[in-house]
């Protein structure tokens, strides 16, 4: 067919593809071997100079080889969650990463026929239809890169998002790329002229293109211009693999490493986000947290260099967005800096870097760990662990704000945040929700694990009370630990003080093992989550018999919706109502609880359910954890007050008690009155005909 089409046999339909280098002797032939190894060598040299640094980091689980990761990591880059949530630049990465990874492989085709098969057996393959093919390969491949390269220019030069800040870095690499691939076409494109335009090389679209203009051009002009662009190709691509471990670009090939060195995400689609728990050698050795920069793993530190700077976690940081002190990106890129500036070779000596000297207090207070930076980050940087670290050895040097210091000390001294009567913990049920406690019968269903806000919050006590109230009439068997019950300890742990958290752990789990616990239910998402991830493995960490973290947990929200489903919660007519669901950061973004509050909802008569711009995994955190520590919280309750307001609800269904109180507190401070917020137990329950 070849020949009927171009009247030449297969074989002739084909390029050489050292045409015009002078290769008589295979000079260029292995020249071109040499320069690109030592590329590569430059490149394999600043990585392991990187993994020297990394390793000073404290210890930290290596990544299994043989699990699903490497899956999990080629899904991330050739499928990036942007694409739909960020359709620009999830068009650039798409652009970048498919456009390469086919001149990639062209590439090593062309080594394999070059230095592999001619070689060894005297036999070219790039002939004929797969010659074709590769040709058509080559070029769309190299137009993709072209059209990520100008939308990155735009976006970069022209749109100026002020998430991104460009450096002259960014420029040269940027440049560095449209080198390569402008001289791939011209250089093809010069030969296809000096070769008289060949009807097969049409197959090289954007290359034959260019080569039109030079049709009147004596050929024997041509052949030095070819000469000059073909080398000028080949060296810009050895100064790309070259720099490809440093500067900006270098930063990518970490972040594929990061990537395949996170936690895989568990198939119910929860993040694997969870805080390390300190263990007994810690205690014994009187280590606070992150310090210095060492203090950090090693996965922390390799973190810091896959930081590619797209500005994505600040963009979506509520505490950025309310004028906080806090933008995550600046974080991570100033925790690299103090790497950089302590690294190895920093002024002959490893000096430790000091964190305080580069994230300041405010920094770390204003964050409310709502996961919303990790979720978007394409790196998947832990930036709540960080945190969480350094608040760690900000605490116990004394730099601590005064609220999470009293919340301490009552719950150390009191028993509860509050400190409130603590013998009170168990009087919070009403004579129609009133349950059994464990002691005086273990012999049921579920545990209600109450928390602090339910014992002594009045409006989280009637919602606590209605869920009960629902569990009843649905003939589910449930009972509370009463006054046995201890704070959760989740506040303590994620303000950094990890001895409270562990006492605190400890004691309701030997409760939990003690009574022979299997089903948990709260109604707090931060206990729910605490419970299900920190709790478990604190549990194993101990692994000394009293203790087991061997039991489900699960929220009220999905408990409801599966009541609803089995037709055990049933409806009476209730009037028309327009109702959204505003998503609490941990049942929602920590643990992919998104649909079950939806589905009970939707099931109650005369809903009409609306959602807010910000909902589900975008969802804005309402800033509860900050007004816990008294931290000043209120502009972002407004914030998500306003995307209440906005999705045009008439009543907020929250699943989360600080929710409820921060949307409430916004909406009073934006003067908005027609808008009721209320928990979704309360919200079934008044509209269920049991
Ligand atoms: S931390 Fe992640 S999301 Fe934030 S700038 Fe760096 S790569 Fe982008
Ligand atoms: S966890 Fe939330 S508040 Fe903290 S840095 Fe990330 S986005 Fe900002």
């Amino acid at each position: 067919v070849i020949r009927y089409i171009y009247g030449l046999p297969a074989h002739d339909v084909t390029r050489d593809f050292f045409f015009n280098v002078g290769d008589t002797f295979g000079i260029t032939k292995w020249g071109v071997v040499v320069l690109f190894a030592g590329s590569f060598a430059v490149f394999a040299f600043t990585i392991i100079w990187k993994m020297f640094i990394w390793a000073r980091g404290r210890h930290a689980e290596l990544p299994g080889i043989y699990d699903f990761r490497v899956f999990a990591a080629i899904k991330g880059l050739f499928l990036p969650k942007d694409f739909i949530r960020e359709w620009y630049s999830g068009i650039i990465q798409i652009a970048f990463v498919y456009g390469f990874a086919a001149i990639i492989l062209c590439t090593a085709a062309v080594a394999v026929q070059e230095y592999i098969s001619f070689l060894f057996f005297g036999h070219r393959f790039l002939t004929g239809y797969v010659y074709i093919i590769w040709s058509l390969l080559s070029d769309l491949s190299a137009l993709l890169v072209l059209l990520g390269l100008a939308m990155a220019v735009f976006r970069r030069w022209v749109l100026k998002p002020s998430r991104l800040k460009t450096t002259m870095g960014d420029a040269i690499i940027l440049g560095l790329v449209f080198v390569i691939i402008s001289s791939g076409l011209l250089a093809n494109g010069l030969r296809i002229a000096v070769n008289g335009y060949p009807n097969f090389e049409l197959w090289s679209p954007a290359s034959f293109i260019l080569a039109l203009p030079f049709w009147f051009i004596n050929p024997d002009y041509l052949l030095p211009v070819h000469f000059v662009v073909w080398w000028g190709h080949i060296l810009s691509e050895c100064m790309l693999i070259a720099f490809a471990g440093s500067y900006t670009i270098g930063h990518f090939p970490v972040l594929l490493m990061n990537v395949y060195s996170s936690p895989v995400q568990p198939e119910d689609g929860s993040q694997t986000w969870r805080l390390s728990i300190v263990n007994e050698e810690d205690i014994a050795s009187g280590r606070k947290g992150a310090e210095i920069i060492d203090d950090f793993t090693w996965k922390g530190l390799m973190d810091l260099d896959a930081c590619i700077e797209c500005g994505r976690c600040q963009d979506t940081c509520p505490a950025f967005l309310a004028d906080l002190p806090l933008s995550p990106k600046k974080m991570i890129t100033d925790l690299r800096f103090c790497m950089d500036e302590h690294n190895l070779f920093a002024n002959g000596e490893p000096r430790p870097g000091e964190v305080k000297d580069y994230v300041s207090a405010g920094e770390l207070w204003s964050c409310t760990h709502c996961g919303a930076c990790m979720e978007t980050c394409p790196a998947k940087i832990d930036h709540v662990q960080k945190v969480v670290d350094m608040r760690r050895s900000f605490s116990s040097r004394g730099d601590i704000p005064a609220g999470v210091c009293t919340h301490w000390n009552n719950v150390r001294e009191k028993g509860n945040p509050s400190g409130a009567d603590e013998s009170k913990r168990g009087s919070w049920m009403s004579a129609k929700s009133v349950v059994p406690t464990l002691a005086e019968n273990a012999d049921v269903e579920y545990l209600f694990f109450a928390g602090c806000s339910t014992a002594f919050d009045s409006e989280t006590m009637n919602a606590a009370n209605a869920f009960l109230q629902l569990l009843k009439n649905a003939g589910v068997t449930v009972g509370v630990l009463g006054t046995e019950e201890h704070c959760c300890g989740d506040f303590a742990l994620r303000t950094g003080n990890e001895e409270l958290f562990r006492d605190l752990a400890i004691s309701n789990l030997k409760n939990f093992t003690r009574y022979g616990v299997k089903k948990i239910v709260t109604i707090c998402p931060h206990g729910f989550n605490v419970l299900r991830k920190e709790y478990r493995d604190l549990a194993e960490q101990l692994d000394d018999g009293p203790v087991h973290g061997r039991y489900e947990v699960i929220h009220h929200t999905q408990l409801i919706a599966s009541l609803i489903a089995q037709g055990r919660i049933t409806f009476k007519g209730a009037p028309s109502s327009v109702v959204m669901f505003s998503d609490p950061c941990f049942i929602g973004r920590y643990n992919n609880v998104y649909d079950e509050p939806r589905n009970a909802l939707r099931a109650v008569p005369g809903v009409t359910l609306v959602e807010a711009a910000r909902s589900k995994e975008k969802a804005l955190c309402c800033g509860g954890p900050l007004a816990m520590a008294k931290a000043p919280a209120n502009r972002i309750g407004e914030f998500r007050a306003r995307d209440v307001h906005m999705s045009g609800a008439r009543i907020a269904v929250t699943g989360c008690p600080q929710c409820r109180k921060m949307i409430q507190g916004g909406l009073k401070e934006l003067g908005i009155d027609n808008i009721r917020t209320v928990d979704i137990a309360e919200f079934i329950l008044e509209s269920s005909g049991s």
